[in-house]
């Protein structure tokens, strides 16, 4: 009896196996025809500067939407799309869709400060990644400084000394740079303190229970001095509720993100959003 049951359990285990390689699997051959069938769609969430009271930025999320499945999350196929090494091009993609926005955006808001993109560091690490960026920006026409690069805390510290060098000649073009999900990773002061970077992104987990964990409340409180005292400017990540709003403005962070605000909207729903609340303030 117990031998029959133990192995039921090894063949519900290796079914459930299966089911996620064949998954992996389809998801990657969808990948592989993702961007001719023309299925990825930049997303916008607003950042606000809070004290001010209006839109600064935005940040572009990508969206996959697949004829059969639907929306597939970044977070699922973005890791696979750096495995296979399809990243190269869909952030390719991103880059020529996001400078194209960025430049449209502006026209039709001034007040617009950037668009921030999510760099991946396999797509960070190519030899041609530069040159590349050099020829968006020379192809669109806009300044350097409306487009900032994201790029993620964890990735960073494997290869500090390529990382600070790659990110140093996009810093030399212009381009502004965030950290992002940062506290996350294995946050080291070091690496802070050396990287050529405009701002740190605060990771959601620290803003969800600071209105409930003054031990929480009380590091953001710090992250946030600390990070002003260095000269980086600090977006917070995942605002939900207007007590974390608030919390926030009295800590005097730059810029708040979250679903308080919006959720990340296509680009028309960005400018509905820009007209609805900020058209008349131009
Ligand atoms: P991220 O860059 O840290 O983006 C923030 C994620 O948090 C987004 O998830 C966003 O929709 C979500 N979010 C924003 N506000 C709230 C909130 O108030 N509450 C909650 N619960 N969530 C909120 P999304 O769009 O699913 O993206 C997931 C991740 O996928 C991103 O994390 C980023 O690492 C990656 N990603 C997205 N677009 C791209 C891209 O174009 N290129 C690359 N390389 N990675 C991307
Ligand atoms: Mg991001
Ligand atoms: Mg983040
Ligand atoms: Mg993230």
């Amino acid at each position: 009896e117990a031998k029959k049951q133990g192995r039921n359990r090894i063949e519900f285990f290796q079914d459930e196996m299966k089911d996620c390689f064949e998954k992996k699997m389809r998801l990657e051959a969808g990948l592989h025809t993702a961007l001719e069938n023309n299925e990825f769609e930049l997303f916008y969430q607003p950042q606000l500067n809070v004290s001010l009271g209006y839109m600064a930025s935005a940040e572009a999320l990508i969206r996959w939407n697949h004829p059969e499945w639907g929306m597939v999350s970044p977070a699922e196929f973005i890791p696979l799309a750096e495995s296979s090494g399809r990243i190269s091009s869909i952030g390719a993609w991103v880059i020529d869709e996001g400078f194209k926005m960025a430049k449209e955006l502006k026209q039709h808001y001034p007040k617009l400060q950037r668009i921030g993109l999510n760099v991946s560091s396999v797509q960070l690490r190519e030899q041609n990644f530069v040159e590349q960026v050099k020829v968006a920006l020379a192809e669109y026409n806009i300044e350097p400084s409306l487009i900032e690069f994201e790029i993620t805390e964890s990735v960073v510290i494997d290869r500090l000394e390529e990382t600070i060098e790659k990110l140093s000649e996009l810093k030399k073009l212009g381009i502004a740079l965030a950290l992002d999900d940062f506290g996350t990773g294995y946050s080291s002061l070091n690496y802070l303190r050396r990287l050529p970077i405009d701002r740190v992104k605060l990771d959601r987990s620290f803003i969800q229970e600071m209105d409930e964990d003054p031990k929480l409340a009380t590091m953001v409180h710090h992250i946030i001095e600390m990070a002003h005292g260095i000269g980086l400017e600090v977006v917070a990540e995942g605002v939900e509720t207007e007590k974390q709003m608030q919390m926030l403005n009295a800590l005097q962070v730059d810029k708040v993100q979250g679903y308080f605000y919006s959720r990340p909207i296509d680009q028309k729903g960005l400018y509905a959003f820009i007209d609805a609340k900020y058209g008349e303030i131009q």
